[in-house]
């Protein structure tokens, strides 16, 4: 069989699929408030990922994520979700979400096979909710949480992006809500994606200070528990969750990465730190073959760079936001 295997010798088993650029959110750090979104002729269509998923299953991709923007704002992503998971070597499909859509969804994702599914959730207080994300929508995602929770999904995870100044004061109570939920949470540090009107400089928090935060409340037994992605978890005694921590900046996590992007567009992103790109929607829309699509996949592998190089004192440095990356 073919494979993926970059030119520092990493094998790519894991593939990031953003679905749309479009969010019922506009989270500060991820987007500006007057965002304007893609014409959708120039968004792949169903058929078209699911074209790209299979020939990535082929060289050995086995775990799909689905992101966005908000990936639930794709109508009918159920029926995407359980035709990838039906495709032959992919062993799991998992959702990352910002949930104000789970109440409607929550139960066809589990029918459809979804594996794991990733909320983000920054804050429990409604007013903070709405600095962040400009919407007034706390109520909607802690709804979509409790939904969730009635299916039995291998892990629901909470997401929270920690941030000095905005929600350093909530990473215990956030973690409390984790525990007393019994679900997983991860803390990522902010990354510098897109111009968004303040210095992530100044609100920037590294993993290691919220686990002490933790630390002083809960006892973190170490783990080697790994999901695919970037995180790194700790136990936490005497609870049924894992807090983990994805530290960009803090410990560089790219000497294991298995991954590549997919944007809405169709462009394929060897690394998230890096402008470096394979367009496949030109191929795919010309009518390319199976064979020609694996040859894009292979050959778009050479432009995989060993690793990001974030640099929060310097201008922005990666022009695009986080939600035409899909996180
Ligand atoms: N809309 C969905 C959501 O919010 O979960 C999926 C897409 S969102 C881009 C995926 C994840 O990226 C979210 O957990 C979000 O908090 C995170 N994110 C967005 N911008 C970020 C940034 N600049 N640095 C770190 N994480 C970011
Ligand atoms: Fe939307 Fe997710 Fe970006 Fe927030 S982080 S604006 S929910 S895509």
């Amino acid at each position: 069989m073919r494979q993926l295997i970059d030119p520092f010798g990493r094998k790519i088993e894991y593939l990031r699929i953003s679905v749309t650029d479009r969010c019922d959110l506009r989270c500060s750090y991820c987007m500006s408030e007057d965002v304007e979104f893609l014409p959708r002729q120039d968004i792949l269509s169903f058929e078209e990922i699911i074209r790209v998923a299979k020939s990535f299953a082929q060289l050995g991709v086995k775990r799909i994520r689905i992101t966005g923007g908000e990936p639930l704002m794709r109508k009918k992503l159920p029926e995407l979700i359980a035709t990838i998971k039906a495709i032959e070597g992919i062993e799991e499909v998992v959702l990352t979400t910002n949930g104000t859509l789970l109440t409607q969804y929550a139960e066809p994702l589990y029918e459809a096979g979804l594996s794991r599914l990733n909320i983000s959730l920054d804050t429990l207080n409604s007013e903070k909710f709405l600095t962040l994300t400009r919407r007034d929508r706390l109520h909607a995602v802690l709804a979509g949480i409790a939904e969730a929770k009635k299916y039995p999904f291998e892990s629901i995870k909470i997401n929270t992006v920690a941030m000095r100044g905005m929600n350093d004061d909530e990473v215990v109570s956030l973690t409390d809500f984790a525990i007393e939920n019994g679900l997983d949470i991860t803390f990522i540090e902010e990354m510098p994606l897109g111009e968004v009107g303040y210095d992530r400089s100044v609100t920037f928090l590294p993993s290691d200070e919220v686990k002490a935060m933790i630390a002083e409340k809960y006892s973190l037994l170490e783990t080697d528990y790994k999901t695919g992605g970037p995180a790194t978890y700790s136990r936490v005694a005497n609870t049924t969750s894992r807090v983990g921590f994805i530290s960009p900046h803090s410990h560089n996590f790219c000497g294991d990465c298995n991954r590549v992007r997919m944007t809405s567009v169709g462009c394929l992103l060897l690394c998230l730190g890096n402008e470096e790109s394979q367009d496949l929607r030109t191929p795919l829309r010309q009518g390319c073959s199976d064979d020609q699509l694996t040859d894009h996949l292979i050959n778009a592998l050479k432009l995989k760079p060993e690793k990001h190089e974030f640099d929060l004192a310097e201008e922005v440095q990666i022009l695009r936001f986080m939600s035409n990356t899909g996180g």
